[in-house]
């Protein structure tokens, strides 16, 4: 029994109280590529509604390929590139 084997068993109950039935202690990291995933498909869903895919700051449009690269977006290229 190591140290890890408590936290993995809470994870497993928090991860069964959100819902989240398939989880195991693998879970803690493919938690995160799994929310980054979602977080691809909602943009391309936005992008799909016409409401999302604008730059928020010259309102031009930003590029699907550049969603999926980076979901949080919310700048064209341009400005994507500047602002790091
Ligand atoms: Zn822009």
């Amino acid at each position: 029994m190591g140290p890890d084997d408590p936290g993995d068993a809470e994870l497993d109950d928090d991860a069964a109280q959100n819902g989240s039935v398939a989880m195991d202690r693998d879970g803690r990291m493919s938690q995160a590529g799994e929310e980054r995933r979602r977080a691809a498909e909602a943009a391309i869903a936005r992008i799909g509604d016409g409401t999302s895919g604008r730059c928020a700051i010259c309102d031009g449009v930003v590029a699907s390929e550049q969603l999926q690269a980076e979901p949080a977006t919310r700048r064209c290229l341009s400005f994507e590139r500047r602002g790091r």
